[in-house]
């Protein structure tokens, strides 16, 4: 492996690590409170296991195929406990069945159908995947996801997900979303702040089903989204580009 890959990752990985920990103290929030998921999305083999060398526990990909090619290759390299691995992509329905076997926990749950081929597929496997609803609080057009930036159509959509509670076979963890890009990182926070205030409307909604992780924030806007209370920081660019 590249002494400079190596080298950049740490480095990057560090100022990460700080900023995540500031904006923690900023909103009074432990630092445990935050998993850190390094999207390794189209990167090589050998900058995931220098990011795994660093100590990232935690890869997310946003494609199915990357995920079946990458788990395999690299599980002969862990030298001690293997990292987990997050689907962060739109799944299509054929691939269900792979992405259950390879993902510790899906992000983007974005369809009831989807839910019933995942559940499915679950139960064949024998597995109970942990799994956080996709919504998309910003209405931009181009997003997958829950359509829920409209608060009047809040409880429609807890009526639409309380399906989910009939699905034994997925373990319901809380919500995600992705901010549309701004040029200024401030310019997300309402949509974090929405994103919570959603999951406050849906945890009253269906008190049967748990829904404490927020997953949001990326390289863009990952602070403003701890200090609004994201559980799960997605970060892919800051921590394997160059600066
Ligand atoms: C690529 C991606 C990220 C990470 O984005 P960066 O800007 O590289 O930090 C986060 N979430 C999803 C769903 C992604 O596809």
């Amino acid at each position: 492996m590249s002494q400079d890959v190596q080298a950049r990752i740490a480095q990057n990985l560090a100022r990460v690590e700080e900023r995540i920990s500031a904006a923690c103290r900023r909103a009074n929030r432990p630092r445990s409170a935050v998993t850190l998921v390094a999207v390794s999305k189209t990167r090589s083999l050998d900058e995931i296991s220098a990011a795994y060398a660093c100590g990232v526990q935690h890869l997310g990909e946003n494609r199915a195929e990357e995920l079946q090619s990458k788990v395999p290759a690299l599980a002969a390299q862990w030298t001690g406990e293997p990292p987990r691995w997050h689907m962060i992509g739109h799944v299509q329905s054929r691939k269900a069945r792979q992405v259950v076997a390879l993902c510790h926990m899906l992000h983007s749950l974005d369809s009831l159908s989807l839910a019933a081929r995942l559940n499915c597929q679950a139960e064949q496997q024998a597995k109970v995947l942990p799994v956080l609803v996709e919504c998309n609080v910003s209405g931009e057009a181009s997003k997958f996801g829950f359509n829920a930036w409209d608060q009047d159509d809040w409880p429609t959509l807890a009526e639409e997900l309380a399906q989910l509670t009939e699905y034994r076979h997925l373990a319901i963890r809380g919500l995600m979303t992705m901010a549309p890009v701004v040029k200024i990182q401030e310019d997300t926070r309402p949509v974090f702040i929405k994103l919570r205030e959603l999951r406050n409307f849906v945890s009253s909604a269906l008190p049967a089903l748990d829904w404490r992780e927020l997953s949001m924030g990326m390289s863009d806007d990952f602070e403003v989204a701890v200090e609004e209370g994201a559980t799960l920081v997605r970060i892919g660019r800051a921590i394997f580009e160059s600066w």
